[in-house]
């Protein structure tokens, strides 16, 4: 991916060479950062396009965090390449800025790149996260979907406005022949493959098992589900339109390794489509987008193998410790009280059967339980460093866990996580 990147990046930089210079040296640094604008615009749609291969080697949590840096950075890029058209036409015409805008508001491709520049600066600021964390996430995401009107008329921007789009046959053909793999990667990995495969699995509610006052199991089956690659790890982003919002669509690990005949999701009830999911109808229509993530055993590079697991984040645990890809597995199992521990027994059947080593650790870390510290973690499991670990939680406790195993020394490449928020 990064080989693409670069080679994209190199020309770009040629186009940029070859295509001449602007008006003044301000013009030509604005056409230089508009460039690399266009350039990031469509590395984010790559980034978003939910592409099987992609996601199953990086993971939809990287992806995510990726795409929030280039989110940021494309924000600035534009800001810096509209600032520049403006201060550049003021410096040639010897003009106020605040005139030359209103003179350039007046021409159509201009015009259109500010109401771009100006959507992207409204979605950024919703996803600042003094903002965000007071939106409900349906309604910062329906905002969000705002940016794709941004891209539309950016690309119109672009057609209209930039010389280098048609400075050269080869200009042309690399320009819309990026765009078309942009957009047809994003409508490939979030339209057609997700209704294609919703379409022939049709998919539907087997059964609904409490598993305890706050937490429910969903068994969801279907035509043919062995020929979809879902791996023990994954996660779908679930829809239950028949008895939900269709807008509600809500991201939940397998927590049980695929078996080709069904799919089970296990939730702990936090709002109102995870705490509805007890009450789903049998037979209700399921849409499922996935299987998505990177946490699964194609990752690993060692033969013995940490789980680590929070509260409910039991669910991927549990489904690789099923799929048993090592003999040589530990796992730790971090819970407030035993009672709180969601599918206990099922993880106790498994080690029981095929061997291993269980650790249910309980307390709570106010009153000191501290499993976690760098010295608890070696002495639980003294050849930690040895191990490939797989931890899933609560975010603060995944990323306590890291920072734990990175003073232990554990290689990067031995580390796999799974935070249960997207970024
Ligand atoms: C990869 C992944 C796997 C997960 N697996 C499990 C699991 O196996 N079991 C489990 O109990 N929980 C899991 N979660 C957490 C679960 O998705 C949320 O608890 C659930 O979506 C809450 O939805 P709600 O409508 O009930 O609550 P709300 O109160 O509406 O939402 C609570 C919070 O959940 C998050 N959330 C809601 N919808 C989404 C969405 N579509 N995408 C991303 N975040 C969202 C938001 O941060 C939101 O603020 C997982 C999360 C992720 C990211």
């Amino acid at each position: 991916m990064w080989a693409f990147v670069l080679v994209n990046l190199g020309a770009v930089e040629v186009l940029f060479i070859t295509s001449g210079t602007g008006k003044n040296s301000i013009l030509t640094v604005a056409k230089f950062v508009g460039l690399h604008a266009a350039l990031l615009m469509m590395f984010q749609m790559l980034l978003v396009a939910r592409l099987p291969w992609l996601d199953r080697r990086i993971g939809m949590d990287r992806l995510t965090v990726w795409h929030r840096w280039t989110g940021f950075t494309l924000l600035w890029a534009i800001l810096t390449h509209a600032t520049l058209i403006v201060l550049g036409y003021a410096t040639l015409d010897n003009a106020s800025m605040g005139r030359t805008f209103l003179a350039l508001a007046g021409v159509p491709a201009s015009l259109l790149g500010m109401i771009a520049a100006a959507t992207i600066v409204a979605v950024a600021a919703i996803s600042l996260r003094s903002v965000r964390s007071k939106l409900r996430y349906e309604t910062w995401h329906a905002l969000h979907l705002l940016v794709y009107l941004a891209i539309s008329v950016a690309f119109v921007h672009q057609l209209l406005e930039t010389t280098t789009f048609k400075s050269s046959t080869f200009a042309t053909v690399y320009w819309w022949a990026l765009w078309i793999l942009a957009v047809g990667s994003l409508v490939t990995g979030r339209i057609a493959v997700p209704l294609w495969r919703n379409a022939r699995h049709q998919f539907r509610v087997q059964a609904v098992v409490p598993e305890s006052d706050n937490v429910a199991s969903v068994y969801v089956t279907g035509r043919d589900l062995d020929r979809l690659p879902a791996r023990a790890g994954q996660f779908f982003i679930w829809r239950f339109p028949g008895h939900n919002h269709w807008w509600l669509a809500n991201p939940f690990s397998l927590s049980a390794a695929p078996d080709g005949r069904s799919f089970r999701l296990t939730a702990k009830a936090v709002g109102t489509a995870s705490a509805g999911l007890r009450h789903v109808p049998v037979g209700t229509r399921v849409f499922m987008e996935g299987p998505y993530g990177a946490f699964t055993s194609l990752q690993r590079t060692r033969p013995g193998t940490l789980l680590i697991a929070g509260g409910v984040g039991i669910t991927p645990i549990r489904a690789l410790l099923e799929e048993r890809s090592t003999a040589d597995v530990v796992v730790l199992y971090r819970v407030r009280d035993e009672s709180d521990a969601v599918l206990l027994d099922e993880v106790r059947h498994l080690i029981g059967t095929n061997g291993g080593r269980l650790h249910l650790l309980t307390g709570r870390t106010k009153d000191g339980a501290r499993p976690f510290e760098p010295d608890s973690l070696r002495a639980l499991v003294p050849d930690i460093a040895e191990r490939d670990i797989y931890v899933c939680g609560p975010p603060a406790m995944t990323s306590s866990v890291l920072s734990s195993l990175r003073a232990i020394k554990v290689p990067s490449s031995q580390m796999h996580a799974e935070k249960f928020s997207m970024a």
